[in-house]
């Protein structure tokens, strides 16, 4: 099947289903095409908890769509490939998280919404990439526990000068970006402001203008008198940055950046899973509402 004829097939079967296609903006540039919304987590769970509609089809990985059915448990959340998992949030269990609050029972825990709905309901409070800097400054606790993101939290600790307890994972796609990628690109384009992600190596945060979460990168790119970006991030958001602003130009800081997870959803997947609802992604009740206090603390600060 040609990929016209899918997307028609899959805007008629969201319409007879009541759905809404909620993509990341690292999907692939054929799921973006038919998602109703593109963004950072953060935003798509928003987005979802404020939809009208029945079923939420969520092109992202799996914390993604747990944190969207922990917000609105009366909505069917469904993902085109369940496989889709983050490995940063998979290098921190509960059980492990259980293990280094003992060792630092007075340390107030924050964590990366890049975590399992089982990590989240043992957190005092949540945070994203955009927000992280102003839920760390809005703590008055001595001790903090940063998981699972050792250079968001390196980043974090560096901007408020606060000493953080960091838990030893990493996204395995950002680390590919290295300083000299940054230095190379600006050797070929010697005008482009560099806008990275936290998420990347020190070496690689100190080198940029701006360090910034997706969402941020696309205001920034749209705001900006610039017209040249590096882009330090996974390469999907590219695409989106380009559609959005095409009298700008964005080139990635490495094409080795890219997220295996991210790309494995397709056109045929969300076609399947439209007229399947598979699979589907519920949080048990128990683990939900305290996963949701986290997220509520955090809503709270921003
Ligand atoms: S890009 Fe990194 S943090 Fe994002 S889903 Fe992939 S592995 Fe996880």
């Amino acid at each position: 099947m040609k990929i016209k004829d899918l997307s028609q097939k899959i805007n008629a079967l969201k319409k007879k289903r009541n759905a809404i296609i909620l993509a990341h903006n690292y999907q692939l540039p054929e799921v973006q095409e038919v998602a109703d919304f593109r963004g950072d987590s953060l935003e798509l769970s928003r987005l979802a908890a404020k939809t009208k509609a029945d079923v939420i089809v969520f092109c992202g990985v799996h914390f993604m769509a747990e944190t969207a059915s922990i917000l609105c448990p009366d909505k069917i959340v469904i993902m085109p490939e369940i496989n889709a998992t983050c490995p940063m949030a998979n290098m921190l269990t509960a059980i492990e998280l259980k293990r280094l609050k003992t060792e630092y029972p007075k340390a107030v825990v924050v964590g990366y919404v890049n975590t399992s709905a089982e990590v989240k309901a043992q957190l005092d409070i949540c945070c994203t990439s955009t927000n992280a800097v102003n839920v760390i400054k809005a703590l008055k606790a001595k001790e903090i526990i940063f998981v699972p993101d050792k250079y968001l939290a390196d980043y974090v600790s560096k901007q408020t000068k606060r000493k953080i307890i960091i838990w030893n994972g990493f996204c395995p796609t950002h680390i590919k970006i290295l300083p000299e990628d940054i230095k190379r690109e600006k050797k070929f384009h010697p005008f482009a402001k560099v806008m990275v992600h936290p998420e990347c190596l020190p070496e690689v945060v100190a080198l940029a203008d701006y360090v910034c979460s997706t969402s941020q990168m696309c205001k920034i790119a749209k705001e900006s008198k610039e017209r040249e970006f590096i882009v330090g991030t996974e390469v999907g958001i590219i695409y989106r940055l380009k559609e959005d602003n095409p009298q700008k130009e964005f080139y990635p800081a490495s094409e080795r950046a890219v997220c295996p997870n991210m790309k494995r959803i397709t056109q045929e997947k969300i076609l399947w899973a439209l007229e399947e609802l598979k699979e589907e992604v519920r949080v048990p009740e128990e683990i939900r509402k305290l996963a949701k206090k986290a997220i509520e603390r955090m809503l709270q600060i921003i």
